[in-house]
């Protein structure tokens, strides 16, 4: 690799960072990590942090697992890559398909489509919402209803069902036929609700109010993150989800877990679906699945789903979707090796153990610091919402949060910032003594 002074001179010069403004990434070039270890990541000036990102909600295990780096090492060596497309198979994809049915049977969910990550593995459950209504000769199902503040990828698919103006109106007219209703957020919504089960309720009216206005015969299917990650960790109470079911379940409107951060422990729970034993018809899957190592996602499709098409005899069945990647050996090799250790690391009473002690952190600022507005949390999914002013909400501003998220740097802990939020899905390997340098370098930032 070139020197310190030729990555430190080109950064932001050649590369357009995703999510980010190019001109205010050449003014204030991103930090360029080079190395991890355990929890830690190392960047070009030879600062070691803790992680409290995770990377991007997905390194699970860390930088350090050595059976994922020797499986992809063994993988490499014997097969590098061959295609999954119709004609040829390879020996890690199969088993990965078997594991995944196996790791979410209490979700009823038995078959693969592997994809190359998160957004793919959305655009991938949109469109086989909309063949399956097709194959059962309902052609006209082909709506889509989501969750404002949802978080669902970039793709035109993906785009057109999140619910974050940010990550539309650069791109729109994105999907027709795609509407949205309230997240069940209690610290701000139209309802002016804070009772989190009566928000709840009110939220899940407005979706049966949508669907009666749109005409039930019209929904392909309603997609929600389990826990809503990206749009700020909105964590619906345990009655959300099994209400959506009920008002999906009515009208024969299929739903679709968008579990690409929730799935393998993140909130405590092998499937965010699993909080709730809800069993969705389809659940997205990425980010964590490889832990990182290797860009890998997959469509997981309930069994109900399944027959139809494997049944079918009209001329709508054939799959005409799919990606060069899908099924990648090396990843699917890294999947396995990875869901291996993370079942043998319990990673999911870790996430729920060391979440309860980052939500008391996380409170405990909250008494402490009058710019923090809100905590949520769920497992090792936490946010902090910053406020210039408690009693009218108005939100921090951006200065505030980059000054929030450097100064925490410093103080040794990487956070993420997405809005006036402070974003925290820290490893799930993470200990009880890193949470608490979590809470002290956020401590330091506010
Ligand atoms: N769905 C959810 C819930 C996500 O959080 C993300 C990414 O963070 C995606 C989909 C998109 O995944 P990717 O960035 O791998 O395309």
């Amino acid at each position: 690799m070139r020197d310190a002074n030729f990555l430190t001179e080109n950064n932001a010069k050649h590369i357009w960072h995703p999510m980010a403004h190019p001109a205010e990434m050449k003014r204030n070039p991103p930090h360029v990590i080079m190395k991890g270890r355990g929890a830690y990541v190392t960047d070009l000036e030879g600062r070691e942090v803790l992680d409290a990102v995770g990377g991007l909600w997905n390194v699970n295990l860390g930088y350090s697992c050595d059976p994922v780096k020797q499986a992809i090492a063994a993988q490499l060596d014997a097969l590098p890559y061959y295609s999954g497309f119709r004609g040829t198979s390879t020996g890690p994809s199969i088993e990965l398909a078997w594991e995944l049915a196996q790791w979410f049977a209490p979700e009823g969910m038995t078959r693969a489509l592997f994809t190359s990550g998160g957004s793919d593995s959305v655009e991938t459950a949109l469109r086989l919402a909309r063949q399956y209504w097709k194959i059962r000769g309902q052609g006209d199902r082909t709506k889509f209803i989501a969750l404002k503040k949802g978080y669902h990828g970039t793709h035109f698919g993906g785009a057109s069902v999140n619910g974050n103006a940010n990550f539309r109106r650069n791109y729109e007219p994105l999907l027709p036929g795609v509407f949205h209703i309230p997240a069940p957020y209690a610290y701000r919504n139209p309802f002016d609700e804070t009772d989190p089960e009566r928000l709840a309720r009110l939220c899940v009216r407005a979706l049966e109010d949508e669907i009666a206005f749109q005409g039930p015969d019209t929904i392909a299917a309603f997609i929600m993150e389990p826990v809503l990650g990206a749009g700020g960790v909105i964590v619906p109470p345990d009655s959300f989800l099994p209400l959506v079911r009920e008002v999906c379940d009515r009208h024969e409107i299929l739903l679709i877990a968008d579990e690409v951060v929730t799935a393998f422990g993140r909130t405590g729970a092998w499937a965010g679906a699993r909080l709730t034993g809800v069993k969705p018809d389809m659940m997205t899957i990425a980010k964590a699945v490889t832990s990182g190592y290797f860009p890998l996602g997959a469509t997981m499709i309930g069994g109900r789903m399944a027959e139809v098409f494997e049944a079918d005899r009209s001329s709508f069945g054939a799959i005409g979707h799919g990606y060069t990647y899908s099924g990648h050996p090396v990843g699917c090799a890294a999947g396995l090796a990875a869901l291996a250790e993370t079942k043998r690391l319990r990673l999911d009473e870790n996430a729920a153990a060391r979440g309860a002690e980052l939500a008391a952190v996380l409170e405990d600022l909250k008494a402490r610091h009058p710019l923090v507005g809100d905590v949520r949390c769920r497992g090792l999914m936490a946010a902090l919402e910053l406020v210039s002013d408690r009693d009218s909400k108005a939100p921090a501003d951006k200065a505030v949060m980059t000054k929030v998220a450097d100064t925490a740097y410093a103080a040794g802990a990487m956070l993420r910032v997405s809005g006036p939020n402070v974003i925290l899905s820290p490893p799930l390997i993470v200990t009880a003594e890193e949470i608490r340098a979590i809470g002290a370098a956020i401590d330091a930032g506010l």
